[in-house]
């Protein structure tokens, strides 16, 4: 398909593979609109970096396809790769260069003409400018990060993938981390991000899809999912701590999390919290005090990843 400005960004389609027994991608399908900036989340194992890799063409595919911009990135390679640029998690840095050396290969290795004034904008924004005559082993771990996205951006990508991009990263540069991407994208880069910190999938992006064990359970805006289980929880704190759970209540599906003195409740529809209130009335336990708020997305993601029910007080 030629390029068009109706083509998804990213196109992955049917996607498959399998190390022996492990499926870690199965069946794995979504699409990202020119202009997004759309998160992948997923516990340890769930097959993240297993899709960036297919769509970057490290890994190849058993089964399914991925286009970019309306690219196929095997048929198409070298277009396709040049429409995208990776920051992977682990620094992986030919230590030997000092950073103005790296920066200027990189544009290289994708056989595209030099532009000294993107170079230099990338610099600048990145503060890597006191840095440039520093073979790479020297920068320290920020800066290294810093010059890791400098690099995934050098050719300006129309899709930049960011791969955990803020482990391990302090706040101040996670600040300005996300602030240029911020940037970038306003400027017309989409962005796909995989991150383990929830509360920044819930910032920077608008749709988010959630993977678990290679399939998806989720793709959704961030909105419909923060509301999609029951829209509400209904904190209780207890007038007397709670020693064990009460059998009622260690069955109750709504049941999301409890401490003796705590139990928060998935609470959706008109009447639901009048409904709870009551039968815990009716089941002797008296209440102190109501507290009400939306889910956050690490309560969300817990449940969809079959770990929700959560009970603290019963782990060893
Ligand atoms: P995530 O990035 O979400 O943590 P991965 O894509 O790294 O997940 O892994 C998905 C699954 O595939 C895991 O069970 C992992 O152990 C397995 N896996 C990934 N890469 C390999 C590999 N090269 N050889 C064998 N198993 C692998």
């Amino acid at each position: 398909m030629p390029f068009t400005m109706t083509a998804a960004a990213l196109k992955i389609d049917h996607l498959g593979k399998r190390f022996g027994a492990t499926a870690a991608v199965d069946d794995l399908s979504l699409e990202i609109a020119p202009g997004e900036i759309f998160g992948l989340l997923g516990p340890n194992g769930a097959g993240k970096s297993t899709t960036i890799n297919m769509i970057t063409g490290v890994t190849r595919p058993q089964t399914g396809s991925v286009s970019v911009f309306g690219y196929d990135n095997r048929r198409q390679a070298l277009i396709a790769r040049r429409l995208v640029g990776v920051m992977h998690q682990e620094i992986v840095i030919d230590h030997f260069f000092t950073v103005r050396q790296a920066i200027r290969i990189h544009v290289g290795y994708y056989g595209l003409p030099d532009d000294p004034g993107w170079r230099a904008t990338l610099i600048e924004r990145l503060g890597l400018g006191p840095h440039l005559a520093k073979p790479l082993r020297e920068l320290s771990g920020g800066m290294k990060r810093r010059f890791m996205i400098a690099k995934a951006m050098i050719h300006k990508p129309r899709l930049l993938i960011l791969d955990e991009p803020t482990a391990g990263v302090d706040i101040e540069l996670r600040r300005s981390l996300w602030e240029f991407v911020r940037e970038i994208n306003g400027q017309g880069t989409t962005v796909l991000l995989t991150t383990h910190y929830l509360e920044e999938a819930e910032k920077m992006c608008g749709r988010i899809a959630i993977m678990n064990r290679g399939r998806l359970v989720a793709l959704e805006g961030k909105e419909t999912l923060l509301n999609r289980l029951g829209g509400r929880r209904l904190i209780v704190t207890l007038a007397q701590p709670l020693a064990t759970l009460p059998a009622a209540l260690a069955e109750d599906r709504s049941l999301l999390s409890w401490d003796p003195d705590h139990l928060t409740f998935a609470v959706a529809g008109p009447g639901a919290v009048g409904e709870r209130l009551r039968r815990l009335a009716l089941g002797g336990l008296h209440i102190a005090d109501l507290d009400m708020r939306k889910p956050d997305l690490e309560e969300v993601f817990l449940q969809l990843t079959g770990n929700g029910n959560h009970h603290p007080a019963a782990e060893p």
